[in-house]
């Protein structure tokens, strides 16, 4: 069976104060085993050391990004080899604020996914349409051909988790209705079937994202093809538990 998966994407928010507050809660909180449950936080890259040093060791790290190749003349950017150096397993690659404010494509996606992979770091990769694509009725081709600018690149899935995150949900409230996202991930696993293989549709997991928080978390957890979530402002908060408890 795919492990249920809950992500924590904390981008661009928090302080010291804050983030120490957010470990602490964490820490003291009841949540499924590690056999059930999968849990990754993400914090901005200022904070990993704090909250790796912090955190308890069945809840794990991420980033939000790192760069697409080796590190070098690259001013700004974080290097998939200085995540490995800083032992944090697991970044987030293709995020929709990326794409849509820095104007990453999907072949650059892909790129980075591929080289992620390469240097041993767990990948939670983003796709989704926006509103606009949705309402052109384009939204499996708009999933399919961004999912496909990753599959090109890589051979072996076993390190990826897929986070379906449809743009028109994330930080709107407008969360996707639990028969929306099911139907999307069962696409994805057929176009994962159809191009990749049997063994990869049935065993990556699909996660969801957009909007999700603790009192809509049971429903889309309950969706087959959901295999849990990826979770923007409601990772910073105490109700982070509620979506993670959604597991059982
Ligand atoms: P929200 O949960 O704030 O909608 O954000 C979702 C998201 O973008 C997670 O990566």
């Amino acid at each position: 069976g795919r492990k249920f998966f809950v992500g924590g994407n904390w981008k661009c928010n928090g302080n010291t104060e804050e983030v120490k507050k957010i470990v602490a809660s964490l820490n003291a909180a009841q949540v499924p085993s590690q056999d059930v449950v999968e849990v990754v936080v993400s914090p901005p890259y200022v904070f990993l050391p704090l909250v790796k040093e912090s955190l308890r060791s069945d809840f794990h790290i991420a980033a939000q990004n790192c760069w697409v190749k080796k590190g070098g003349a690259y001013t700004g950017e974080v290097s998939a080899e200085m995540l490995v150096d800083l032992n944090v397993p697991w970044v987030i690659l293709g995020h929709s604020e990326r794409r849509a404010l820095l104007n990453e494509s999907s072949e650059f996606v892909g790129d980075k996914v591929a080289y992620a992979l390469s240097k041993g770091l767990k990948v939670i990769a983003c796709i989704g349409e926006t509103l606009e694509q949705r309402e052109a009725g384009t939204t499996v081709d708009v999933v399919a051909s961004q999912t496909k600018a990753i599959a090109e690149k890589i051979s072996d899935w076993t390190n990826v988790v897929l986070a379906y995150e449809p743009v028109w949900a994330i930080g709107t409230g407008k969360v996707a209705s639990p028969a929306q996202a099911q139907e999307v991930h069962v696409e994805l696993r057929k176009w994962l079937k159809a191009n990749v293989n049997a063994d990869v549709a049935a065993s990556t997991r699909i996660i969801y994202g957009g909007s999700v928080n603790g009192g809509n978390c049971k429903d889309l957890a309950s969706q087959p093809d959901i295999d849990g979530f990826l979770v923007g402002g409601a990772s910073l908060k105490p109700e982070f538990i509620d979506i993670i408890k959604s597991a059982e």
